[in-house]
């Protein structure tokens, strides 16, 4: 998978490359999936959710340009796999589900893996994390139309957000900078995501 999926395509640096090495993915798939684990594919993980294919995972990782003193908002925990290679490049990972189901069994499977830098929280993530706080990193591991207004106030100045962002079945990966309070955005790949639902995103 490291070799093939991930450096085989645009998947450069190395700390992303250690971690995805790193993580073992089949403890974040059910038994019938694990020998499915280390196939770049989305796999279904319950409430009609998946696991983010691994070359994703790696390029919207990639895309945070992330540092050991990075503060990251994360929405959507799904699986909880985003959030372990997010929690072993950054300082502390914040993330939001709205299943409290899939919540659970994330935090289960980060606390049997030693990941201990994590917050949890469940409900509505496009609301924005409920304490009032800027995060320097935000990642959206679901499809929004837009990026919700209060995640663009809990983006630090300076701060990265990646998001795939588009109303249809596909979406275009984007990677977000934020200036003087505005965002600039850039579009990078065509991907296709389960649809965020909330008030930022979309009805179910
Ligand atoms: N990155 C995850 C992983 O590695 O397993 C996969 C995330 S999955 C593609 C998207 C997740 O976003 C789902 O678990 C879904 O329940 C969650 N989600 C959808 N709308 C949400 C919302 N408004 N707030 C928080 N989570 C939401």
């Amino acid at each position: 998978m490291i070799e093939h999926d991930l450096r085989g395509r645009d998947i450069t640096d190395p700390e992303v490359l250690r971690v995805m090495a790193e993580i073992p993915r089949e403890e974040f798939v059910s038994s019938e999936q694990r020998e499915r684990a280390y196939f770049d594919h989305p796999l279904p993980i319950g409430a009609g959710q998946t696991i983010s294919q691994p070359y994703i995972v790696a390029s919207m990782t990639q895309l945070l340009r992330l540092t050991s003193d990075c503060e990251v908002l994360e929405v959507g925990t799904g699986s909880g796999y985003q959030t372990a290679i997010l929690a072993r490049l950054a300082k502390r990972v914040y993330t939001t589900e709205r299943f409290p189901d899939l919540s659970v069994a994330a935090r289960a499977v980060l606390r049997k893996l030693g990941v201990d830098n994590v917050e949890y929280d469940l409900g509505d993530g496009s609301l924005g994390w409920p304490a009032r706080r800027t995060f320097d990193r935000i990642i959206i591991t679901a499809a929004v139309p837009d990026f919700p207004p209060p995640l663009v106030t809990q983006l630090a100045e300076a701060g990265v957000m990646v998001a795939p962002v588009g109303q249809g079945d596909f979406q275009q990966l984007t990677v977000a900078e934020k200036y003087h309070g505005k965002l600039i955005e850039r579009q990078v790949s065509s991907c296709r995501f389960v649809k965020l639902i909330g008030e930022h995103g979309f009805r179910e």
